[in-house]
């Protein structure tokens, strides 16, 4: 069974690179009926903050990344990686070295000197046990220095690397904590990983992780080390670009399963398939998929799929985001009459616009107290003129029967009268009824609120 895990450091928000990779690992595992576990890498306890876990831990959920059982807290562990470092000295693979700083600093300044490599080559590797001093040691692997490690990177392909590049890394420091390389080797053998989907700035680590699994004689997890986020300059994305948390884009109002969409296209291709939903997503997902470069930051894209995805949502689901969206950006919740107008308008409002706050502009009609104030914009419809063809048109309104043709052919027959067309109608009528200059047809919108409402409004706009 598959098995794959997100493993942020909390040390700030869930980065659009961030998300991309666990987006990628989440797919990965629930195409293939596997699990996608959360490990929180807080060793480095003077960066790691609750916050920022909380903040990671905020950014999955919403994007709807659910992970199986509890996150693992790295930083928890750091007895069992003790033991697994006690277990590679006790076979050998692993030596207590007891040199100082100095000495290192020593070392790696003659060989400069010399003109050879500054990797530091610890007299203690093959020290016999009975000649070790008491005094503070870190324990470092003993590594091979033939040969190569070959890291079969189902990205990258095969990355060879010199042993003879690799020194003997540190496992525990002097005063017994695991170092990053161990924790997470240990780490992901114990928690059955078969899948490590990373950023490629890990790539390098691989080789010097994939050394720990031999020691350990443990099976090496399958690689895939994806290019990093460019932005739409081919440089690393960085927030001159734009924003970076994906709370932003949240809070920009692109929905959940627009975000997912795009995210997933940021360095994966399935053919020419731009929109898709999960289900999609999940049975086509594969490491063979992704690019070997780096993948450039679209917004145009993103507001697109962003786009599609509102208009492809069910009605009730829409409602929902809508108001997570609201809660989430500190906006006043929807009233019952609300809520009640946007259920009804739902259909019409979903289609043409890219984000929620566009969609939460076109359902002015719905969502406006009354009497309807009118934006700038929509405003410079209502003039005398407007004002007086509104009026001669409220007695065709009243007697029109409630249908979408009888509506129309009323407000025809004005226009006709005052040789405009419907067209030049439809500006006061909008701000009348909507207060944008924006919104569904005019018709659909008398259809929503019914004549009584739509005759207030007409009367309101008369002033
Ligand atoms: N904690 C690492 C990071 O935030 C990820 C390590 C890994 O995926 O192996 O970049």
């Amino acid at each position: 069974p598959v098995v794959t895990r997100f493993a942020p450091s909390p040390t700030g928000f869930l980065h659009i690179g961030g998300a991309r990779t666990a987006l990628f690992n989440w797919l990965f595992a629930r195409g293939r009926g596997g699990k996608f576990l959360l490990r929180i890498e807080d060793t480095d306890r003077a960066r790691s903050t609750p916050e920022a876990t909380e903040a990671i831990l905020k950014g999955l959920t919403w994007l709807g990344l659910d992970w199986d059982g509890d996150p693992v807290s790295q930083f928890a562990r750091a007895d069992r990686h003790a033991e697994v470092a006690h277990q590679m000295l006790a076979s050998g693979h692993a030596y207590k070295c007891f040199a100082t700083q100095d000495e290192i600093a020593a070392f790696r300044e003659q060989a400069k000197a010399e003109g050879r490599s500054t990797l530091y080559q610890s007299p203690w590797r093959d020290a016999d046990p009975a000649s070790h001093p008491d005094a503070p040691y870190v324990v470092r692997l003993k590594a091979p220095r033939e040969g190569a490690t070959v890291i079969a990177d189902r990205v990258q392909g095969d990355v060879t690397i010199a042993n003879d590049q690799l020194d003997d890394m540190v496992l525990l420091r002097s005063d017994g904590t695991p170092t990053y390389m161990l924790a997470v080797v240990v780490d992901d053998h114990d928690m059955g990983v078969t899948h490590v989907i990373r950023g490629d700035d890990h790539l390098n680590n691989a080789a010097r992780q994939m050394q720990i699994y031999a020691a350990m004689g443990w099976d090496v997890p399958v690689w895939a080390h994806i290019p990093l986020i460019h932005g739409p300059d081919g440089k690393k994305l960085s927030k001159r670009h734009g924003a970076l948390g994906v709370e932003e884009y949240r809070d920009m109002g692109y929905p959940a399963a627009g975000m997912r969409n795009y995210l997933a296209r940021l360095g994966w291709s399935h053919g020419d398939d731009e929109f898709f939903t999960d289900a999609q997503a999940q049975d086509w997902f594969g490491l063979e998929g992704i690019g070997r470069s780096p993948a450039r930051f679209d917004f145009k894209k993103l507001e697109n799929l962003s786009g599609q995805h509102i208009a492809a949502m069910e009605d009730a689901a829409l409602l929902r985001e809508l108001q997570a969206f609201l809660a989430a950006t500190g906006q006043p919740a929807l009233t019952e009459r609300q809520r009640t107008g946007l259920a009804a308008a739902m259909p019409l409002l979903k289609g043409g616009v890219k984000t929620l706050p566009q969609l939460i502009e076109k359902a002015n009609f719905v969502l406006a107290d009354r009497p309807i104030v009118p934006d700038e914009k929509a405003a410079k419809a209502l003039n005398d003129v407007s004002r007086g063809i509104l009026a001669e048109l409220t007695p065709h309104l009243q007697s029109a029967s409630w249908e979408r043709d009888a509506l129309e052919a009323a407000v025809k027959q004005v226009a006709e009268a005052h040789e405009t067309n419907l067209g030049k109608l439809a500006g006061p009528l909008r701000a009348a009824l909507a207060g944008r200059s924006v919104s569904p047809s005019v018709f659909d919108m008398m259809l929503v609120i019914g004549r009584e409402e739509t005759l207030t409004r007409l009367a309101d706009a008369q002033g």
